[in-house]
């Protein structure tokens, strides 16, 4: 089971009452969703493999016996929808079916790891362990949530499998997140939106990823969700008329060709319509592509391209497309085996529309990704993509020493962009981010080349370093043995891998550093008359607060403590005595101001008038207001900050920090004000400003901090900070706001 659910219950009620339930139905059911499961395996199974499923499926069913989940239902139910999400949504075989229906055995029951491997043989055993590690690594150390997924990736690495089964578990503990607690909900969805959505986007399951973005989103942004989920239907029969619309005469021209194709029209999730309106900081109907068109031609491998580029061909006949938004994936392949044609062209009625080429192969691997390749094993130059992605991971991961926390966040930039396609000098193709630089490039080749990297010719040009590369450019590096790689590099480069050897080689030239730092040390201990041992040493450690001996001389080298200016040394039979150096409050340890803060408060954290003692501030980045959705998050030097369960930062500090994380809720009515940010915008006219400052400070009372206006073309946007009671005064302000003839929109903002 995931940790994180906790959606496990005794068969009985804790107050010894034993529910009402129908077994012999209950066991029918059960079966039902076996047969379903079995059926959901693709393609033909062997006499063994439908063994297999039947052992796995019996022995899961008596281990999970006794317990049910959250709903009431039986455990069970779980273990076969995450099998059957394998099977069905991933393609995924026999072995890992019988994995999923077994994936809780070992966390949760009386079976052990040697029980799996006896009765199922070292793959399924392994596979079990994998997955068993990665939920029982949660809140352990600081930055736990990180090494969980460093522990992930590693499992990944070794057998692709423990992450796809992870990912239909995490799905279904998506799906179900309903009967679980407010709080648990948000931590589960955070993590699923930073972790498990980016890697299955990664693994190239476009389908999951999105489900688990907008089921993340559901659940974090629940109004606004619902929102855009009921514009999307409301939208529906006009979508559909546009696009039946839109297809009739490259219908026609497909059927005269003879090319057996479907075509889908499907709208893009929630969640990237609403990543859509925010980046580009318009309303949802000003999102022009909330669809695209999606042709799928059944076609004989090896006219698959040709054949791609004769539909692009039937439909620019037909419509004007946009030079700039053609994006061909057919040719080069991106990482993670996506194949595709897109274009965006221009329809009757004035509308962009993107339109998506593709064969059914490369539509299988789309909709399921990796598991696809395993399924075409002859499919060598994809499987080499996919490899050389793996292999990416297990360089970043080599690295022992780095930090955790920074792994994850150099991994997620890896995990997030979008690709360019390179060469060597020698015509070699090379995968990289998009935004990736020369320096990147050069530590893809070899860590080598990166550190002795001095420069580039791009195209047979020179250029710096910092230079981002482009799709198509022929980059040659050029080194020197005299060069060392520099803290600035860290700021030219994109990717993981060339960020963490980057990282490795300044700690390096640190320690060379710490060798000068501690013979000044030595010296200076000699001519105070002090032994030059471990305890002196540490004194001087916890004299200047480092954090380490090496951590000192580093500093003494670099010229950040001055041993000659220490004021007080006293000799003691050699050893080294200094004065006391009074702690200020801020260096307290992040353990005591937790120890503090948790032996405070039971339960939720309030915030109002009567709870002066607790040190906490509002944060800045989202400015809460009373009656917002909040939690309050621990720093080490100011108290506890209360951030909006929406704000930009949330998602990363939930996930990275969840044992940092308080719960908060605001305590009745305050007489406190808050700072709340309004942007609105709308039709430039004479006295809109007037009218809306009247609003604003006279009609509502409402103290101004700052107001701004701003206008060109006749469109004018403005904000105002503003003092308000609660979010109920500041909807009320922001409705009033509306009502203004000429406004078009009006919202609140962060800052
Ligand atoms: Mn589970």
């Amino acid at each position: 089971m995931d940790k994180a659910s906790g959606n496990i219950v005794p068969m009985v009620a804790s107050n010894g009452a034993r529910p009402v339930i129908d077994l012999v139905a209950e066991n029918e059911e059960i079966l039902r969703r076996y047969k379903a499961l079995l059926r959901s395996i693709r393609g033909q199974r062997t006499v063994e493999e439908t063994r297999l499923v039947r052992k796995a499926f019996n022995i899961a069913v008596e281990a999970h016996k006794t317990q049910r989940r959250k709903t009431g239902e039986p455990y069970i139910y779980h273990p076969i929808a995450v099998a059957r999400i394998c099977a069905e949504e991933i393609g995924l075989g026999a072995t890992s079916v019988a994995a999923a229906l077994l994936h809780d055995t070992v966390e949760d029951t009386d079976i052990t790891l040697d029980d799996v491997k006896d009765l199922f043989g070292p793959t399924v055993a392994n596979i079990i362990d994998g997955l068993t590690k990665i939920s029982g690594m949660q809140f352990q150390t600081g930055s736990a949530q990180a090494e969980n997924f460093r522990k992930v990736l590693l499992t990944l690495a070794q057998d692709v499998r423990v992450i796809l089964i992870k990912l239909a578990d995490r799905l279904h503990n998506m799906r179900t997140l309903g009967s679980m607690a407010r709080d648990k909900q948000l931590k589960i969805a955070s993590e699923t939106s930073y972790l498990y959505a980016p890697l299955a986007h990664r693994l190239g399951l476009y389908n999951i990823k999105s489900e688990l973005e907008d089921l993340s989103l559901k659940y974090t942004e629940p109004e606004i969700y619902e929102e855009i989920s009921a514009k999307l239907k409301k939208g529906e029969a006009v979508r559909k008329r546009f696009i039946s619309r839109f297809i009739v005469p490259i219908r026609e021209a497909l059927q005269e060709e003879e090319f057996p194709f479907v075509i889908k029209g499907r709208p893009k999730s929630v969640f990237s319509i609403y990543k859509k309106m925010l980046k580009k900081n318009v309303s949802f109907e000003e999102v022009y592509d909330v669809f695209a068109i999606r042709i799928i031609i059944k076609t004989k491998p090896e006219l698959e391209k040709a054949d791609c580029w004769k539909v692009y061909s039937i439909v620019t006949d037909y419509y004007q497309p946009n030079p700039d938004r053609l994006r061909d994936w057919v040719s080069i392949p991106k990482a993670n085996g996506y194949e595709s044609l897109h274009t965006t062209v221009m329809s009757p009625g004035g509308k962009w529309v993107e339109v998506q080429i593709r064969s059914e192969r490369m539509d299988e691997i789309a909709e399921m990704g990796l598991a696809a390749h395993y399924r075409y094993k002859d499919d060598e130059e994809h499987a080499t993509a996919l490899d050389a992605w793996l292999s990416r991971i297990r360089d970043v991961l080599d690295d022992p020493t780095s930090d955790a926390l920074d792994f994850v966040n150099d991994f997620k930039l890896d995990l997030f962009s979008d690709e360019i396609v390179v060469f060597t000098p020698n015509g070699e193709m090379r995968n990289l981010p998009s935004k990736a630089t020369a320096l990147d490039f050069a530590y893809d080749i070899h860590t080598q080349v990166g550190r002795q990297c001095i420069g580039a010719k791009v195209n047979h040009k020179l250029v710096p370093l910092s230079q981002p590369l482009r799709s198509g450019d022929q980059i040659e590096i050029i080194t020197s043995k005299k060069q060392l790689p520099k803290e600035d590099w860290l700021n030219y480069v994109v990717t993981a891998k060339a960020r963490q050897r980057i990282k490795q080689s300044l700690r390096d030239q640190k320690k060379k550093l710490a060798v000068v730092g501690r013979e000044a040390v030595q010296l200076q201990l000699r001519t105070w008359g002090a032994k030059v041992n471990a305890p002196n040493i540490e004194t001087l450690v916890e004299y200047f607060r480092s954090n380490s001996a090496m951590d000192l001389y580093y500093q003494i080298a670099r010229g950040k403590h001055v041993l000659e200016t220490v004021e007080g040394v006293s000799i003691k039979a050699g050893k080294l005595i200094l004065p006391k150096r009074k702690r200020a409050d801020d260096e307290r340890s992040l353990e005591e101001v937790v120890a503090e803060i948790r032996g405070d408060q039971q339960g939720a954290l309030l915030i109002g008038d009567d709870l002066k003692k607790i040190d906490y501030k509002l944060s800045s980045c989202c400015n809460p207001i009373a009656g917002d959705d909040v939690f309050g998050f621990i720093t080490l030097d100011e108290g506890i900050k209360i951030h909006r369960v929406n704000c930009p930062n949330a998602v990363q500090l939930m996930s990275n920090y969840a044992y940092r994380i308080v719960k908060a809720r605001w305590k009745g009515k305050d007489t406190v004000e808050f700072l709340a940010g309004i942007k609105f915008s709308g039709i430039d006219d004479v006295g809109l400003v007037n009218k809306i400052t009247t609003i604003i400070s006279h009609e509502h009372n409402v103290n101004m901090r700052a107001i701004s206006f701003e206008s060109h073309d006749g469109i004018f946007e403005g904000k105002v900070m503003a003092f308000v009671h609660d979010t109920d005064h500041l909807n009320s302000l922001m409705d009033k706001l509306k009502r203004v003839r000429g406004v078009r929109s009006v919202e609140r903002v962060d800052q």
